[in-house]
């Protein structure tokens, strides 16, 4: 991300005295004539007009004003001793800096009647142009505390509620399989019935489309349709790019006036194509298939452009108790080998009636 500076503003102060509001650069009241206090704020101005006076511009940029150690005035960034008491400014204290005061004012800013006489004054007017009387800031109704998005602090979601909910649903539903399968039985057994299942897959080169970004694709491909997609982001400007900025803010300089602006991103645009290439892909699958005896491989007759696959087999042997059947995969070949049917073994069955071990019977 990358700050981008549009130009200065004035910002505002506010008289704790007399409720004057002051522009920020000024450092005494327009209404009592007292000076700015050190803990007193910067405020957002309801109308911003970037500056376009060099003096001023130079001032915004000497970063924060300081408060004299000795008198506490107010003095301009960078300068060594105080305009006010002569005293030394190499302990003052800057004035706070770098907060956001909210997003850019740049739209005519809404009238404000005079609290006092009730005349209709411009939004911009710092104190009534009829009575005087200092006008008080909008209501916070009137202008929304536009922050930037990614200033705001997420409050809790209503999908976040859900999510925990869920959490405890599972945790619930977890401890009721680990209750359940614990309970276990053990069960004198024959084996009833076994059968076993081999396969092969039969490959051939076909066409695949995919999509990806065009200097991703195999040189073997066909170069299908291409769109421009957004690839990524990129902090310096880069070919094919185009640069995003969210909403303008206004950050507090310290110095009464505030720096607009703008987070910005370079979104990086490229080529992203269809395209065909030639992959092995299972057209056909020889399956054998039995019911006692030994397990065998199917035979594969192959076209010349195929090739053989993947292997895979599978095993099943059922068993019954005196009130039950269960069935039980054997892993491997040499493991199905033990079940001859007719033979008795020894069962242990979990609470949701799957085998958990088992044993010849003696
Ligand atoms: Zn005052
Ligand atoms: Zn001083
Ligand atoms: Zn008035």
């Amino acid at each position: 991300m990358t700050k981008k500076s549009i130009g200065y503003v004035k910002m505002l102060w506010t008289c704790p005295r007399c409720t004057t509001r002051n522009p920020g650069p000024q450092k005494f009241c327009n209404g009592c004539g007292g000076p700015q206090p050190a803990d007193v704020a910067f405020e957002q101005a309801p109308e911003e007009k970037l500056l376009t006076d060099a003096a001023e511009i130079a001032r915004a940029k000497a970063g924060p004003d300081q408060h004299c150690p000795y008198c506490s005035a107010r003095n301009p960034g960078g300068v060594k001793f105080c305009g006010a008491c002569g005293g030394d400014l190499a302990g003052a204290k800057a004035r706070e800096s770098g907060k956001v005061a909210g997003a850019f004012r740049a739209g005519p800013a809404a009238p404000i009647a005079c609290p006092r006489c009730g005349t209709s004054n411009p939004g911009a007017a710092l104190k009534c142009s009829s009575c005087g009387a200092s006008l008080a800031p909008p209501a916070a109704s009137a202008v929304p505390p536009a922050v930037p998005a990614k200033m705001r602090t997420p409050g809790r979601s209503p999908a976040l509620i859900i999510g925990l909910i869920l959490v405890a649903l599972c945790g619930l539903g977890g401890l009721l399989l680990l209750l359940l399968g614990g309970r276990t039985s053990e069960a004198a057994a024959v084996v009833d019935s076994i059968e076993w299942e081999r396969r092969i897959a039969i490959e051939a080169l076909r066409p695949v489309e995919r999509e990806d970004w065009y200097d991703q694709i195999p040189s073997e491909a066909q170069v299908g349709t291409c769109r421009q997609a957004r690839r990524g982001t990129s902090q310096d400007p880069v070919a094919n790019s185009v640069e995003v900025c969210g909403t303008p803010y206004t950050v507090d300089t310290g110095s009464g006036f505030g720096e607009v602006v703008q987070d910005c991103v370079y979104e990086v645009y490229d080529d992203l194509c269809s395209f065909t290439v030639s992959e092995w892909t299972v057209v056909d699958t020889a399956v054998a298939r039995g019911a006692s005896g030994v397990p065998a491989w199917p035979s594969v007759s192959l076209a010349a452009d195929e090739r053989q696959g993947e292997e895979s087999e599978t095993y099943r042997v059922v068993f019954i108790t005196d009130s039950d059947r269960y069935t039980y995969a054997p892993a491997t070949a040499a493991e199905f080998a033990a079940f001859t049917p007719g033979s008795r073994w020894l069962l242990t069955v979990s609470g949701f009636g799957s085998i958990t071990e088992l044993e010849p019977a003696p």
